[in-house]
């Protein structure tokens, strides 16, 4: 799995290199946590595949 992910940040609003911020292991699969460089957005994929709106939370 790759420790980056090019992506457009819509905050933003051009592509971004997102960072791997964190990552767990659930029975759904491998959820990643990624993050924006330059802003506080970020999102969840779990086995990069699904895409969720990052809370923290979740
Ligand atoms: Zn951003």
């Amino acid at each position: 799995m790759s420790l980056e992910l090019d992506r457009e940040c819509p905050v933003c609003g051009e592509p971004k290199t997102f960072y791997r911020a964190a990552a767990m292991e659930m029975h759904l699969g491998t959820k990643v946590k990624w993050h924006c460089p330059d802003c506080e957005y970020g999102f969840v994929r779990i086995d990069d595949a699904v895409d969720t709106d990052a809370d923290a939370s979740a």
